[in-house]
């Protein structure tokens, strides 16, 4: 059997995948198992956010694997302690849990959410509000916290206490405020969604309604997080001081992580046995974010980011038949004007350029180190794949 038909007999098939076994990889740059080259604008989700095999993250990892490969969180970790006063110092928030994951993540900042108003109001005031086409996870209470109906299927019952409501509109979200409400959760772009950028104004105003009435302001940054939009964290860029931000896939530049970092006012609500996940703060994986985290928050670096998404944004604009852009930083929404995202997308794979989808959208999330001529190459095979399918 090769890699494909192994895959379809043994793994659950709960992804559709395009028809690719990747081997090697340096960069932006991939190879499968034939030896054929592609241009990697996905990084995996954009996990591999210093793209494939960075040396001095190879380094980073493998240093740590070799020195202590785990302990469990009942000792100290300075990997873990290291990575947590960057983060603290770098956002200007007070505390770091660590988990695996985004949804893992998400679950934090909802278990914080709800104490805190327990504590604080009592039992029944835990409702948190999300957007509609919301993204937050996979696990029952992340998918409920999803605000998108085709996700509120076959697994049932679901978390209650979540409410959805109409992204980039005051109104709608007052008007489903209650006594009841303890929180709102949010993307600032929408990922899965559609790569929907919120305004500035709305998220402001949101932010400032939900600081007078003491409901906390969670920021989902697992997709918009590490560097990914030319800042840090993406509410860098809009202005805001959120109570709780969660961070995971290109943190760990490719290794499994997920944080929820708090503010000062939530710093102790979590107490020992109310949390805990037996791999999170992971030395070999503290090791490899602590790297990123180095790298990424440098101002150089991050300008690099969004000079690169303009050029990148720039060379796009000249192709017939994208018909609108989306984006901020390396985050990249691209509407065509007929042709359907997910053909484009896979043709574009047999052409040699790896792409997902955001909903209609085709979407880029380069690595962050991706060079001016993989861009080239990348927009070039891009051109080419829309060209063929007029
Ligand atoms: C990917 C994603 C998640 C889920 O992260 P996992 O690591 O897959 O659990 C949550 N929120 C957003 C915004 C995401 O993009």
């Amino acid at each position: 059997m090769n890699t494909k038909e192994k895959d379809l007999k043994y793994i659950m098939h709960t992804y559709g995948r395009y028809d690719v076994a990747l081997k090697s990889a340096n960069g932006a740059t991939a190879y499968d198992e034939d030896g054929k080259k592609y241009i990697d604008v996905s990084s995996g989700i954009g996990v591999n956010s210093l793209g494939y095999c960075d040396r001095g993250w190879v380094k980073a990892v493998a240093e740590q694997a070799g020195t202590i490969q785990h302990m469990s969180n009942y000792f100290y970790c300075s990997r873990a302690s290291n990575l947590a006063e960057k983060l603290c110092t770098l956002t200007g928030l007070s505390k770091v849990c660590f988990g695996n994951s985004g949804a893992e993540a998400n679950e934090c900042a909802i278990k914080i959410a709800r104490k805190y108003s327990f504590d604080k109001y009592g039992a029944q005031r835990n409702e948190i509000i999300t957007l509609r086409n919301s993204f937050h996870g996979r696990t029952v209470t992340t998918l409920a916290a999803t605000g998108q109906d085709v996700f509120h299927n076959y697994f049932f019952p679901f978390t209650e206490g979540f409410k959805y409501v109409e992204a980039d509109n005051l109104d709608s979200f007052k008007n489903a405020v209650s006594g009841k409400t303890c929180a709102v959760m949010l993307e600032l772009i929408q990922g899965e969604g559609g790569l929907n950028i919120l305004s500035r104004e709305y998220v402001q105003s949101l932010v400032r309604y939900c600081n007078e009435n003491d409901i906390l302001v969670i920021i989902d940054e697992v997709q918009t997080g590490a560097g990914r939009t030319g800042r840090l964290f993406a509410f860098e860029n809009y202005g805001i001081t959120p109570d709780v931000i969660t961070a995971a896939k290109g943190l760990g530049g490719g290794l499994p992580i997920g944080v929820c970092i708090c503010g000062e006012k939530l710093k102790d609500v979590m107490t020992p046995s109310t949390h805990g996940t037996t791999f999170g703060a992971n030395p070999v994986v503290c090791a490899g974010a602590n790297y990123v985290v180095d790298k990424i928050s440098d101002t150089e670096f991050l300008n690099e980011v969004e000079t690169k998404g303009k050029y990148l944004q720039q060379k796009l604009s000249s192709i017939d038949g994208i018909k609108n852009i989306r984006r901020m930083g390396l985050m990249v929404g691209i509407e065509l004007e007929s042709a359907d995202a997910h053909d484009i997308a896979v043709k574009c794979v047999e052409n040699g350029l790896l792409i997902i989808t955001a909903k209609a959208l085709l979407r880029m999330l380069p690595p962050l180190t991706i060079s001016y001529e993989e861009i080239d190459e990348a927009v070039k095979i891009l051109e080419k794949t829309i060209k063929e399918n007029n």
